[in-house]
């Protein structure tokens, strides 16, 4: 065992938490150092640092604490140089909260309300990213990826920001968006720079997109997607993906998953994106994928190479997926 990539390579800036790898798979991770607001920012990066190292170090002796009960441990197959001052080739920024959408599936309001969530006061990611910069934290070519909260509801002079720093080191973004809100500066750097966007859907009709989305906000969403497919058209570089993220009980239905393909033909969308919603894989790691989630699955398998779309299953459930799907 070498090392885990994020472990090496990502930074993540949650509400309160500054961690190297996703907030919704691991509970528990000793690796989840919390902001502590009454503390600089210096500190409480330096204080990941520390973590950071300490936990490299034990990759490299074999006994890595922060891989104990760990499902998304990544293998990095590279040598480590050093455990210290290893530029980041991720970067996460998921600092906001705000959202314009309520999906049922949220992990945000897993113990809250949209609304309670939608008050907090997110700290300053400028500071942090100069501070990054200055340290020559931050590789060549890094990808940004902006969650949140909602990215295109981040303050514009935050996303220009993050958008230039990008530019200036030629890396590239992924953008992850629930579409209700259409962003000029989005629609910008979709035509200009290395900018992938991901825009969950989750549904082809409206009844099951207000069931998933909590908001009544269908029509707009698909209007503005068809803006930013637009947008990406000319740029070799960019692309704007569309998720269905299967939802036993909710959207796990054929007629539902066919709806959305021909919603997507119909606007000239060639990149989909599918995954098992992870609250319900959560529970159910060890049992069975439910038959009509499998036949979702084949669906997209099938019609992708049939229409000659892209696919993706992706995130921490996938191999969940590819384990179940022929059980
Ligand atoms: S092993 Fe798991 S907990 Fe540790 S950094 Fe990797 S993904 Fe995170
Ligand atoms: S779009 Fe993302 S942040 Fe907003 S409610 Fe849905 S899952 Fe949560």
């Amino acid at each position: 065992m070498n090392c885990c990539d994020f472990l090496l390579n990502q930074i993540c800036f949650f509400p309160d938490e500054i961690c190297p790898c996703c907030s919704t798979t691991i509970e528990n991770t000793p690796l989840r150092p919390k902001t502590d607001r009454k503390n600089s920012l210096s500190f409480n990066l330096n204080m990941f640092f520390d973590l950071r190292e300490r936990y490299i170090k034990e990759f490299k002796e074999n006994a890595p604490f922060c891989y104990k009960n760990c499902t998304l441990y990544e293998p990095f197959y590279g040598t480590i140089k050093s455990t210290n001052n290893i530029p980041f080739n991720y970067i996460t920024i998921s600092n906001r909260t705000y959202c314009n959408c309520d999906c049922i599936y949220c992990e945000q309001t897993h113990n809250s309300s949209r609304e309670e969530i939608n008050k907090f006061k997110p700290y300053d990611i400028i500071p942090i990213l100069e501070e990054l910069k200055e340290q020559k934290l931050i590789a060549k070519n890094c990808k940004f990826v902006i969650s949140g909260g909602e990215v295109a509801e981040y303050p514009k002079k935050e996303l220009q920001y993050i958008f230039n720093l990008s530019r200036e080191i030629n890396g590239s973004l992924l953008l992850l968006s629930s579409g209700i809100r259409y962003s000029e500066e989005i629609g910008d750097i979709l035509r200009t720079h290395n900018a992938f966007m991901t825009i969950s859907v989750d549904s082809g009709t409206e009844k099951t997109y207000k069931r998933i989305k909590r908001v009544d906000a269908y029509e707009q969403t698909w209007n503005n997607i068809k803006q930013y497919i637009i947008d990406a058209k000319n740029n070799p570089n960019a692309n704007v993906e569309l998720k269905y993220i299967v939802i036993p009980g909710v959207n796990d239905s054929i007629d539902e998953a066919k709806k959305f393909i021909e919603k997507c033909i119909e606007i000239n969308c060639k990149y989909i994106k599918t995954e098992i919603e992870h609250f319900y894989m959560k529970e159910n790691y060890n049992n069975k994928m439910p038959e009509s989630c499998k036949e979702v699955f084949k669906y997209f398998f099938q019609i992708v190479k049939e229409k000659n779309l892209k696919l993706m299953t992706e995130g921490v459930g996938r191999p969940w997926v590819m384990s179940k799907i022929n059980e």
